[in-house]
């Protein structure tokens, strides 16, 4: 028997820690990229009726840590097979003592702290294939896809898990955790949940035209609001284990709730008319 083999998804779904799996039916595509490999295969498949390709952010056995992940190449490989709607789950250190674990925040901000990462497609500079990149100043104000945001939200909202709605990421660069003056600090500014992959991935997202939402589970306090003996890795996959089962039933809800691709018309879409970017976007 011969079954045509599933070459396109028009969502994309990054899996984060604890998170390497999404659907069972899948077919494995494995992309390259001019800007490098991705963390894993893409894994193809459906949902309600929609084509989504999952990509595990830290590859299926997490062997890429968050400072060494090519994202440039992940969001690129998601574009090149059809995905023009993201979500991205991750897992987050809460940075209010109210944000406990099991908390899911649907964050409308971000302050980038990493330090290492290439976080744009357009620096000018000569890829390997010759092509040379436009320098392009992207509007960033708003990180997320308003439209994917508020489907996210009702679908949370649908399985009786209230999100927190808004609120900035801090995006720190890891692989360790803070210290508690740099939670306390985070805190003090006002920001809610504390992450390590956030960044550059919603930008890389803005710059190929993605609608991107980022779905934060709170995993834990982050050191400046716990009082034990800080945040661990094992306590991190411990309470991402007990959550993942409702959050993949709300990202299949949100994958059914989001727009057909040609009925997109938020920022995200709009957000380079006017530039000429010097590259082929796939
Ligand atoms: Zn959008």
């Amino acid at each position: 028997m011969t079954v045509m083999a599933q070459t396109k998804a028009e969502i994309g779904v990054i899996g984060g820690s604890g998170f390497y799996s999404f659907l069972e039916d899948v077919t494995e595509v494995t992309v390259d990229t001019p800007y490098g490999t991705p963390s894993d295969s893409l894994f193809l498949g459906e949902v309600a009726g929609r084509s989504v390709a999952f990509l595990p952010r830290h590859g299926r056995d997490h062997r890429v840590p968050p400072h060494r992940i090519n994202y440039r190449a992940n969001l690129w490989a998601l574009r090149s097979v059809g995905v023009r709607q993201v979500l991205g789950p991750c897992a987050t250190g809460g940075l209010r003592a109210e944000y406990g674990p099991g908390t899911l925040v649907v964050p409308d901000q971000i302050v980038d702290r990493t330090l290492t990462r290439k976080q744009t497609f357009f620096d000018g500079v000569t890829r390997e294939d010759g092509v040379t990149p436009n320098v392009v100043h992207t509007t960033f104000a708003d990180p997320y896809c308003p439209v994917g945001r508020g489907v996210a939200m009702k679908a949370a909202r649908d399985h009786e898990w209230e999100p927190v709605d808004g609120g900035t990421m801090v995006v720190i660069e890891g692989p360790r955790f803070s210290t508690r003056a740099e939670s306390r600090w985070h805190a003090a500014a006002g920001w809610s949940v504390v992450g390590m992959t956030g960044h550059p991935e919603a930008v890389l997202a803005r710059e190929l035209g993605l609608c991107y939402t980022s779905i934060a589970l709170v995993t834990d306090l982050d050191a400046g609001t716990e009082t034990g003996e800080g945040v661990s890795h094992t306590e991190v996959m411990r309470v991402f284990g007990e959550n993942i089962d409702r959050l993949r039933s709300v990202l299949f809800d949100a994958v059914a709730g989001l727009p057909g691709a040609e009925d997109r018309d938020c920022l995200c879409t709009h957000v380079h008319d006017g530039w000429d970017l010097g590259i082929e976007l796939p």
